[in-house]
């Protein structure tokens, strides 16, 4: 049982998902008790960078949660579809990585359903399953000690901004003579 996600209440932190999130998405919540799990090993008062194992709903609860955004560039994502994070200190690497442990499921059926998608959608009570979460709090985590590799721990600086001689835009140069947009991605996203 869980009363707290970082300073939130369970019922709050609720209700922040259905505000930042657009609705009171369960994997969220339960992204919050991974960033939970893993703020509560970390030392007090470093400096630490997040990276989320997927690109759905688990950023979210970190940038909730965390001083690290993906605009501040203090979180990563590698859309690898794992249900996991980990928080590791900014200098050093050293961290932990917190998942959604598959064998603790067996023991939540309602949560079990929903995360394998075994039932349908609208024969899922939303109310019993954020129970469920609460319930399973950081029991339904698993935390493994990490270090993380120094090439991730040096910042990226861009180069200084030029204008692309197709698209007239600034962009940062990469010595490639055109923005990547004209270079190809463009017309992977806009029809032309
Ligand atoms: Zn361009």
């Amino acid at each position: 049982m869980i009363n707290k996600i970082g300073s939130f209440s369970f019922a709050a932190f609720v209700n922040r998902v259905k505000e930042f999130h657009g609705f009171s998405a369960p994997g969220v919540i339960l992204g919050g008790l991974l960033v939970d799990a893993a703020l509560k090993n970390l030392p007090a008062g470093i400096l630490y960078d997040a990276l989320c194992e997927t690109d759905k709903c688990l950023p979210d609860a970190v940038q909730l949660l965390t001083p690290c955004t993906i605009g501040n560039g203090w979180l990563r994502i590698r859309p690898w579809g794992r249900f996991a994070l980990a928080l590791y200190d900014k200098q050093t690497g050293a961290g932990f990585r917190t998942v959604l442990d598959p064998e603790r499921l067996e023991a939540f059926p309602e949560i079990k359903d929903w995360y394998y998608k075994l039932k349908p959608k609208e024969e899922t009570d939303p109310g019993q399953l954020l129970e469920a979460i609460r319930e399973g709090g950081a029991g339904l985590c698993r935390i493994q000690k990490i270090q993380i590799q120094p090439a991730l721990l040096i910042r990226e600086h861009r180069g200084k901004r030029v204008i692309c001689p197709q698209c007239r835009e600034a962009y940062p140069d990469n010595g490639n003579g055109a923005c990547p947009a004209c270079r190809g991605g463009a017309k992977d996203v806009y029809r032309q």
